[in-house]
């Protein structure tokens, strides 16, 4: 039987990186699925270790030859999930968790139907739009997008398996440990 696949999805800004870092640190046995990514690495960033950098033309090989498990196009780059890694995580049983966006969640609830989909909420709305205003230093403008967005994104939580709220970072990756080291069949 192979080891649980978890998917943590939700709108940006609510903490799903943090929430899942600290999955890592409660239970090492899980592993995070390293994305491969056309955008260009942020400072500190390590090729192969938090994304597999790859320029247009090999993301385009990765998606014609069926390599990826599901991929989708976010603020300008292209993301997805190799999908050889993660099947031979689960066979060997080690539980593997993906931090993806919508789109991709959707795709991997399509392709993978024993996968755990998981909406990550904030505890309010106002929490989740004082964290997208930041630190009030950017225009009106593209707060107003970024809410909008936020506002959809939130509607699809009807379409996961599970809502978790995080309230608080390490109950919240408590409860994705115990999705992550639940074997019985989906
Ligand atoms: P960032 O560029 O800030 O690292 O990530 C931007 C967004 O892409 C985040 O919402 C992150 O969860 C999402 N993302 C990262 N890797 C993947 C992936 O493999 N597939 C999909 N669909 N989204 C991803």
């Amino acid at each position: 039987m192979t080891a649980p696949l978890v998917v943590v999805s939700g709108p940006s800004g609510v903490g799903k990186s943090t929430v899942v870092q600290a999955v890592l640190r409660q239970a090492p046995d899980v592993w995070l699925s390293v994305s491969a990514t056309t955008r260009a690495p942020r400072p500190g960033e390590v090729d192969g270790e938090h994304y597999c950098f790859v320029s247009q033309a090999e993301f385009d090989t990765l998606i014609a030859t069926g390599r990826l498990l599901e991929w989708a196009q976010f603020a300008g780059n292209r993301y997805g999930t190799p999908r050889g890694p993660v099947e031979e995580h689960r066979e060997r049983g080690t539980p593997v968790i993906l931090e993806i966006e919508l789109a991709g969640a959707r795709q991997v609830r399509a392709g993978e139907p024993d996968a755990r989909l998981v909406f990550l909420a904030p505890p309010s709305w106002e929490v989740l739009e004082a964290r997208l205003r930041g630190r009030g230093t950017e225009a009106e403008e593209a707060v107003r997008e970024r809410l909008a967005t936020a506002g959809v994104e939130m509607s699809a939580q009807g379409e996961f398996d599970d809502i978790v709220v995080n309230t608080d970072v390490e109950e919240a990756a408590r409860t994705l440990v115990g999705f992550l080291h639940d074997n019985t069949p989906r």
